[in-house]
């Protein structure tokens, strides 16, 4: 992809670089994402990479490693560090335009190895992956719902182990990267676990297993997120959204009012942060509405925004799914004819260079499956939202009054997300 963008035609139709990340692995992310949860990050090129370098090793347990070794410094010890690189990954593809140049891509993708290797030779371990990363948070976020996880299969035996070797690793392999532990009851390792593997070599107990668990484990489980967790919940439900709202012809409209006084780099920014700002607001406002409706007063607003924001998680996974379907109808024939000529030279190695790049089928049908999956997104949030409601107070009567607000905003929502797919689509980028 990186010499692609750099050595190929600058045609963004004509280039791998381009079709590759912004179409096919988006697409490819968000769907592997939703049935095997972070698998992505088991192949991750940057991190293969980085690791390699690291570890001065492609395989096999090296004693030395190629680092200064330095803690990772506990004010970043946070999700809030990946929201703002996604926000500003979110601002460079669509107020820059990083999808529709091969060249800004590829600087895109050796900017990301940059950060990955540039974090594992100055500190201990892997933290860039587990609080740094925007790809892994996503993917953390949305594997809360995925019906598998890598953890213990018997805490029991956890509890009574002594030496804890899945954390500081023993000669069959590496304490984990991430520090994430398997052990533990009320935990999703899906937030930090990238599927190194390292674990399931040196738990000398053989307890660590990738396990199927029913779809939403997670997230109705006793398990409780961070704030930091939370707000980044709504952090991706809104560019999700927003992402969708740029591509139609509303958009225009919005820009129009304000590109005269600040250009248009600079109205992109206000209106992004005017959305981000709302939703977080709206989703704040609508469970202090929860609290005031349950009738009592604990938890407090802060304290029930960080159980129910991630709960609208399945919305934004389903949603991003939707927008995905539509992409996939209109751009994939593209990725398909570029596998032929990557580099836009006028190669034809597959014999797809000349195909006709055309939708798959008719956007009708697309609609009705982008509705679909937008409304089944909405049911899943609303049996979340319950089941934590009933986690959260004590009788059945305060439960069911907290949701009155939080069914109300997601209803709103989820009809914005069906106006939202229901409008024409200027197809600028994937995500
Ligand atoms: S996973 Fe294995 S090594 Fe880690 S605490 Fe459990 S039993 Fe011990
Ligand atoms: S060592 Fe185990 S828990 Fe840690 S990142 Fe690797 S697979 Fe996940």
């Amino acid at each position: 992809m990186i010499l692609a963008g750099f050595f190929g035609s600058q045609d963004p139709s004509s280039n791998i670089a381009t079709s590759l990340t912004w179409i096919f692995w988006w697409i490819v992310l968000i769907f592997t994402v939703m049935f095997l949860g972070r698998v992505f990050c088991a192949t991750c090129p940057w991190l293969a990479i980085s690791d390699w370098i690291q570890k001065l090793s492609l395989w096999g347990r090296r004693t030395r490693q190629f680092t200064l070794g330095l803690r990772w410094p506990a004010r970043f010890k946070t999700i809030l560090l990946a929201a703002a690189l996604f926000i500003l990954l979110t601002w460079l593809e669509l107020a820059i335009g990083v999808t529709k140049s091969p060249i800004q891509t590829a600087y895109l993708g050796l900017i990301i190895l940059g950060l990955t290797l540039g974090s594992m030779l100055l500190f201990e371990r892997n933290y860039f992956c587990r609080y740094g990363c925007p790809i892994g948070a996503i993917q953390g976020a949305y594997s809360l719902m995925s019906p598998v996880e890598l953890k213990a299969e018997s805490l029991e035996v956890c509890k009574n182990c002594k030496t804890k070797d899945c954390i500081r690793g023993n000669e069959k392999g590496y304490g984990c990267p991430t520090y994430t532990y398997v052990g533990s009851e009320n935990s999703a390792t899906s937030l930090s676990c990238i599927l190194c593997s390292e674990c399931v070599k040196t738990c000398p107990y053989d307890n660590v297993a990738f396990n199927f668990r029913p779809f939403l484990k997670d997230l109705t489980s006793s398990f409780t997120p961070s704030h930091a967790w939370a707000l980044f919940a709504v952090v991706i439900l809104a560019l999700t959204s927003f992402h969708g709202l740029t591509m139609i012809p509303t958009w225009g409209l919005l820009i129009s009012l304000t590109e005269p006084y600040l250009g248009y780099i600079g109205s992109f920014t206000v209106w992004m942060f005017l959305f981000l700002g709302f939703l977080i607001g709206a989703v704040y406002f609508f469970v202090y509405l929860a609290r005031l409706m349950s009738g009592t007063t604990m938890p407090n607003t802060r304290t029930l925004f960080t159980y129910f924001a991630v709960s609208f998680l399945p919305i934004a996974l389903f949603y991003h799914a939707a927008h995905n379907v539509a992409h996939f109808n209109m751009d994939f024939m593209g990725f398909i004819k570029a596998l032929s000529d990557p580099f836009g030279y006028g190669w034809n190695l597959f014999g797809t260079a000349n195909i006709q790049v055309a939708p798959i089928t008719s956007m009708d049908y697309v609609w009705y499956m982008q509705a679909f999956l937008i409304i089944l997104g909405h049911i899943l949030a609303v049996y979340v939202s319950t089941k934590i409601a009933h986690r959260t107070y004590p009788t059945h009567s305060q439960a069911f009054r907290s949701q009155i607000p939080i069914t109300t905003l997601m209803i709103f929502y989820t009809m914005f997300s069906l106006w939202l797919t229901a409008q024409p689509m200027v197809m600028r980028t994937s995500m």
